[in-house]
C-alpha cells in the first residue's frame, strides 16, 4: 500500500488511482530560459522516485507521468530578442524556438545525469495554444472570466473553493500577497489567463486580439488534454502553491465541473542556501551543470537529494556530497560492472516498505546500509536500483574516477571548520576571519551556514593530483597548529 502526505487534506493517505490501468501525475516543469539550478533539480528526482514506486506497483505500461515545459516566458523573449539585435539571422519565433531548444538539450542532458527517468509525455506550452484558448473561451462563457483591453482575467470571487488548497481566504490573501492592482481588472485578486503582445513578443491569434497565454493557464490546459478532467496526482514545490496550484485548481475547476482535477497534491520542500529559497531571482544560486563541470558525480547528487525527505527543507553542502561519494564508490567496488551484479527478483520489503510510506528516502537508504552490512547483497542491488542508484556504467565509471579529497585531508579539514566555529562562536572574529583568510589562500574556502553550522569548498578541484594532496595537508597541519 502506498501512503502519501496530501496537501489538499493535509493527511498521510492511502492512495487509491483512479483507475490503476492509468495512473495519472503531472509536476509542473521547468521554464526553459537558462540552465538548471540544483534547486530545480530536486522535484525532478523526488518525484522521479514517486514514478518508479508507481511503475514498480501498477505496472510500467500503467502509469502516464507529464512533466511540461514553459516555452513562453518573458526571458526567453529578451534573449532572443538581444540575438537578434546582435545580428543573429531568422525571425523572432526562430530565436525564440532556437532558445528554448537549447534549453531543453541542457535540461534533459543535466536531468539524464541525475538518473531521473524521462517523462511518459512532455509537452510544450506552444504547441498547446489553441487548447488555451478554448479552455479561455469556456470560462468565459461560464462567467469565470471576462476579456477587457486584449487581457482575459479569472474572476477569483466566482470559485468559492479557491484558496482551499494553501488554507487561505481570499481576503487574506489580499492582505498577504502582492496583487497587482490594474485598470482592466475587476478585482485585484484576479489573474491573467490571456495578455496582449506587441510586435517585439510572441504572439497567436485570439478571440481577444495577438496576444499569448498567462502561465497558470498552460498547466491547466496540458493537464487536461493529457490526462483529463479528473487524473491521480500533481505535484510541484512548495513555492507554487500559492497562486500558481490554486490558481490551476480555480481554473480547470471551472472550466471541467464534471472533473474533480488532481486527487493527491504533493509539494517539495525547498532546497535552501543560508535559509533562504536557492532561486535565480536572489541570486544565490548554482546549477547542476555547475557541479558537474566541478566533477561533482550526479549520481551523488542524486544519493545527497535522497537523504534527505522531499517535505524538510535541505541545504546542499561540500560535506554531503564527499560522505555520499565514498559510499557510492564502496558499493561500485562491492558489485563491480552492472553485468557483473547480482540482483534479487523482487525490491526487498525493507526497500520498498518507507518509499511506500510517503516517499521515506532516507528511511530506504539507511536500509540499503543495513542490507549491505548483513551481506544481502543480491536485495542490496534491487533495493539500490529502485532508488535509481548504480544503474550504469556510465555512472560508475563517473564515481571511480572522480576527483577526491583522501579521507586523512577530508579529517583535517573538518578539524579545522571545528576550531573555526568555536573562534566564531566564541565571537573571536579576528582570529576567525584570519584562519578563513589563511584556507583561501590554499584553495578552501570556509561557508558559514545558520545555527552555527558550516560547511567549505574545494576551490578548484582539478589541481587535486598527488602532490598537490601532499602540500595541502602540510599546509593544514601547520594551520591546525597555529589556530587551535
Ligand atoms: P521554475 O522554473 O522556477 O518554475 O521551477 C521549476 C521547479 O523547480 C518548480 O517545481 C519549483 O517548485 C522548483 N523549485 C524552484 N526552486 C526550488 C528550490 N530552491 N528548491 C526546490 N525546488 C525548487
Ligand atoms: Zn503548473
Amino acid at each position: 500500500m502506498i501512503r502519501l502526505h496530501n496537501t489538499k487534506t493535509r493527511r498521510k493517505e492511502a492512495f487509491v488511482p483512479l483507475d490503476p490501468a492509468n495512473v495519472r501525475m503531472y509536476l509542473c516543469g521547468p521554464t526553459v530560459y537558462d540552465r538548471a539550478h540544483l534547486g530545480n533539480a530536486r522535484p525532478v528526482v523526488v518525484f522521479d522516485v514517486l514514478y518508479r514506486l508507481l511503475r514498480h506497483v501498477y505496472g510500467a505500461d500503467h502509469v502516464t507521468y507529464v512533466r511540461n515545459f514553459t516555452d513562453v516566458d518573458d526571458k526567453i523573449n529578451a534573449t532572443a530578442l538581444a540575438r537578434q539585435q546582435a545580428g543573429a539571422p531568422g525571425s523572432l519565433e526562430e530565436l525564440i524556438r532556437e532558445r528554448t531548444e537549447e534549453t531543453i538539450g541542457w535540461y534533459h542532458a543535466d536531468m539524464d545525469a541525475l538518473g531521473a527517468l524521462r517523462p511518459s509525455v512532455e509537452p510544450r506550452a506552444t504547441d498547446y495554444i489553441a487548447q488555451m484558448i478554448a479552455m479561455i473561451e469556456g470560462l468565459i462563457a461560464g462567467g469565470h472570466a471576462y476579456a477587457k483591453d486584449g487581457h482575459v482575467l479569472f474572476r477569483v470571487r466566482s470559485y468559492k473553493a479557491y484558496g482551499a488548497l494553501s488554507g487561505r481566504s481570499v481576503d487574506d490573501m489580499i492582505a498577504g500577497a502582492r496583487v497587482e492592482v490594474a485598470p482592466f481588472k475587476e478585482d485585484p485578486m484576479d489573474f491573467v489567463l490571456w495578455k496582449p503582445s506587441d510586435d517585439e513578443l510572441p504572439g497567436w491569434d485570439s478571440p481577444w486580439g495577438r496576444g499569448r497565454p498567462g502561465w497558470h493557464i498552460e498547466c491547466s490546459a496540458m493537464s487536461y488534454e493529457l490526462l483529463g478532467a479528473s487524473f491521480d496526482i500533481h505535484a510541484g514545490g512548495i513555492d507554487l502553491q500559492f497562486p500558481h496550484h490554486e490558481n490551476e485548481i480555480a481554473q480547470s475547476c471551472c472550466a471541467h465541473p464534471e472533473g474533480g482535477f488532481a486527487q493527491v497534491w504533493l509539494h517539495n520542500e525547498m532546497l535552501q542556501v543560508e535559509g533562504k529559497k536557492m532561486s535565480k531571482s536572489l541570486g544565490n544560486f548554482f546549477t547542476v551543470r555547475d557541479l558537474l563541470d566541478q566533477g561533482i558525480p550526479g549520481e551523488v547528487i542524486r544519493f545527497v537529494f535522497l537523504q534527505t525527505h522531499y517535505g524538510k527543507p535541505m541545504d546542499w553542502t561540500a560535506e554531503k556530497a564527499q560522505v555520499a561519494r565514498n559510499h557510492l564508490r564502496r558499493w561500485w567496488e562491492l558489485l563491480g560492472p552492472v553485468e557483473y551484479h547480482s540482483v534479487s527478483k523482487n525490491v526487498p520489503s525493507e526497500v520498498l516498505n518507507p518509499v511506500s510510506n510517503d516517499l521515506d528516502t532516507p528511511g530506504a537508504l539507511a536500509a540499503l546500509f543495513q542490507l549491505e552490512k548483513a551481506g544481502r547483497f543480491e536485495e542490496f542491488a534491487s533495493g539500490a536500483k529502485f532508488l535509481g542508484l548504480l544503474n550504469s556504467n556510465e555512472k560508475r565509471a563517473e564515481i571511480l574516477s572522480s576527483k577526491s579529497l583522501s579521507d586523512a585531508l577530508n579529517s583535517k579539514i573538518e578539524g579545522i571548520v571545528r576550531i573555526w566555529i568555536e573562534h566564531r562562536r566564541n565571537k573571536n572574529w579576528e582570529v576567525a576571519d584570519s584562519l578563513k583568510t589563511a584556507m583561501r589562500e590554499i584553495g578552501i574556502e570556509l561557508v558559514a551556514l545558520k545555527d552555527n553550522r558550516s560547511d567549505w569548498k574545494h576551490v578548484d578541484p582539478d589541481e587535486l593530483d598527488d602532490s598537490r594532496q601532499s602540500s595541502l595537508e602540510a599546509s593544514l597541519d601547520e594551520l591546525l597548529r597555529r589556530f587551535r
